[in-house]
């Protein structure tokens, strides 16, 4: 999957923004996102049936780019151990 041609954080509305044309653009909530972490520790919870336990207000502080797969985000919960494939995101934002 192509990486987006923007990436947006708007830090004030917690708000990431991924766009790939005009007609395929999506936006998450820091705390959807937190949630749902794809690194190994947060899969284990999800996995195990529970859910991964995340302040409401957890908010997004920075993001990475990782090549073209994807992004590695950073919240303010300290939690920063997540890589997000493109396809991953756009699945959340459907
Ligand atoms: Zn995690």
């Amino acid at each position: 999957m192509n990486p987006p041609e923007e990436v947006t954080l708007n830090s004030a509305a917690g708000i990431l923004t991924l766009r790939w044309s005009a007609t395929r653009t999506i936006s998450l909530r820091g705390a959807v996102l937190r949630a749902a972490c794809p690194c190994a520790a947060c899969r284990q919870v999800r996995l195990s049936g529970r859910t991964v336990d995340v302040p409401q207000d957890v908010t997004l502080l920075d993001v990475q780019p990782v090549g073209r797969y994807g992004l590695q985000l950073a919240f303010a919960d300290g939690h920063r151990r997540g890589i997000y494939p493109w396809s991953y995101l756009e699945g959340l934002g459907a």
